[in-house]
């Protein structure tokens, strides 16, 4: 399952997830628009008291920026030191499973 952006059909502000109403213009439509591909990671934290449904240790969180704009938070799967800058890739995966429904959200790996 890709994630995707949703573009204002009004005044073309991208968002994610999906709004109602677009929050600068007001507008009601929306395009959908993949939403993958190199990022820069703007900030991240690491989270070791985990809800229900994740099967690890600890996790890394962060909130990364793609050259379109749009901010998204996610989960780091990194083989270095996160750094606030850095340039990563972003994909779409299962990062939960909960009550047998799995969850997708974006997973942040190096290039
Ligand atoms: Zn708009």
């Amino acid at each position: 399952m890709k994630l995707c952006a949703y573009r204002c059909k009004t005044c073309g502000k991208r968002t994610h997830p999906a709004r109602f109403v677009c929050d600068s213009c007001g507008g009601r439509e929306f395009v959908q628009e993949p939403l993958e591909g190199p990022v820069r990671l703007l900030t991240y934290t690491r989270v070791h008291n985990l809800p229900a449904g994740i099967n690890k240790p600890h996790l890394d969180f962060g909130i990364v920026e793609f050259e379109n704009g749009v901010r998204v938070s996610g989960q780091l799967e990194l083989h270095s030191p996160a750094a606030i800058g850095m340039k990563l890739e972003a994909s779409s995966g299962v990062v939960r499973v909960l009550q047998g429904e799995e969850i997708t959200g974006f997973i942040f790996r190096e290039p």
